[in-house]
């Protein structure tokens, strides 16, 4: 019997069973394979990562001091980050994840690998805990809380009751690679190509290493392929001279989906149960970033559970807690907010994208605009749009 079990040990999952197991509760947290590599672009542009994750300045991240931003017409806005305390970092999540799984663990929380939750165990019409798979059958953990942190592939979730299965159009559809071998990249730069179907990226992890991928966005999921997209950047890359070998050695490939489409705001709690990081669809709809999210989302889960187990009381009205604190609404507001963007964005095959590029190569202060909205996850000027409208 557990205090809280918690589905899932990336980012959003530790970082939940971090807090509870802090607080001297008991904690199980279930993973389906700690050596699996999330499939991931792997970039960590937020400094306030270091204020949950203190540990972190102690390892030594690959550091990122640019960014490089590029339209499917080639209009290019580049920007240095300056005298910054904390740099922006890339990583390789399977590094990183296990970094932060083995941080929960040291607080307290019991980590039980090689377990896929299937599902709820439900008396009496109460989820009273989730049964898992395992090599060697079936295992049953009981808790008062069940948190659900295994992402977009999460079984729970849509047993859960709380929400159905994501639509195709709701979804970003991803590959990524992490590929070695010599190019002409600036490691220390993030480089973005924004593309009528949405985008594609490369964020060095090394001089030699990088991750590179493409990412089809809701209905343009329908009409473009992402394999042909990946492909198609690839020879791009080398034909412009970026990339300046023929092959490069694959040390990792894979295709995932993610939320991109926004929170579903009205379905994050229930009875004893809270849904955190992607399996909430915690995903900034621009620039497909969910590491941070799920890393907030995850604490103010766990803060939210100390409350309950406190009082004892983990009822649909307490755990709504969660969907209410000022953090999490903030992070909804701003993912709405940036969902119509990228309608906006993406409308007749992404010419108001190329527009704003344009407009960011001529004016300093709007370049500065884009760069809050599309990297730190700001809210833009009201004037915004309609000056990407108006102009060439
Ligand atoms: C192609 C792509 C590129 C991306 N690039 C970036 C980026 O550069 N920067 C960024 O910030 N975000 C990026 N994201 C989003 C980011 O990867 C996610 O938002 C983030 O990983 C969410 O964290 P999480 O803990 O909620 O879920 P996850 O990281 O998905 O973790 C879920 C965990 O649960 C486990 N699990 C899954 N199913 C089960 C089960 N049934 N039972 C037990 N365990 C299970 C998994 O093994 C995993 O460890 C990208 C996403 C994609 C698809």
């Amino acid at each position: 019997m557990y205090d809280v079990i918690v589905s899932g040990a990336g980012p959003s999952g530790s970082r939940c069973a971090e807090v509870v197991a802090k607080a001297g509760y008991k904690v199980a947290l279930i993973e389906k394979d700690i050596h699996y590599r999330k499939p991931c672009g792997g970039g960590v542009p937020r400094a306030s990562i270091y204020k949950y994750y203190p540990q972190l300045k102690k390892v030594d991240l690959h550091e990122i001091h640019g960014i490089s931003l590029c339209s499917a017409d080639y209009h290019k806005v580049e920007y240095i980050y300056q005298n910054l305390a904390v740099y922006p970092k890339t990583v390789d999540r399977l590094e990183f994840d296990n970094i932060l799984r083995e941080i929960a663990v040291e607080a307290g929380a019991e980590i039980f690998d090689k377990n896929t939750s299937i599902d709820f165990i439900t008396e009496k019409g109460r989820k009273v805990g989730i049964q898992t798979k395992t090599a060697s059958g079936l295992k049953n953990y009981h808790g008062e809380i069940v948190i659900i942190a295994d992402g977009m592939s999460s079984k729970l979730a849509p047993r859960s009751g709380l929400r159905g299965k994501w639509k195709i159009e709701q979804l970003g559809l991803g590959r990524a690679a992490i590929l070695e071998g010599k190019s002409n990249l600036d490691p220390q730069m993030t480089y973005f190509y924004f593309k009528p179907y949405g985008y594609s990226w490369i964020f060095p992890l090394s001089e030699k290493r990088f991750n590179i991928g493409s990412i089809t966005y809701f209905e343009n999921n329908l009409k473009y392929n992402v394999n042909t997209a990946f492909k198609e950047f690839l020879v791009d890359l080398q034909e412009k001279g970026l990339l300046t070998e023929t092959s490069y050695r694959e040390i990792w490939s894979a295709n995932f989906p993610e939320p991109a489409s926004g929170v579903l705001e009205k379905n994050l709690s229930g009875d004893n149960i809270i849904l955190v990081g992607d399996a909430g669809g915690f995903v900034a709809p621009i620039s497909g970033e969910g590491i941070h999210a799920a890393i907030v989302t995850g604490n103010i889960a766990g803060e939210t559970c100390i409350e309950a187990l406190e009082k004892e009381d983990y009822s649909a009205k307490m755990l709504k807690k969660f969907t209410k604190h000022p953090t999490i609404k903030k992070i909804i507001r701003t993912f709405k907010f940036q969902r119509g963007f990228v309608n906006f964005f993406y409308e007749k095959e992404g010419e108001n994208l190329n527009k704003l590029f344009r407009l960011a190569e001529k004016d300093e202060n709007f370049k500065q605009d884009v760069i809050n909205t599309f990297i730190m996850g700001m809210t833009p000027p009201k004037d915004f749009l309609l000056r990407i409208k108006n102009s060439n």
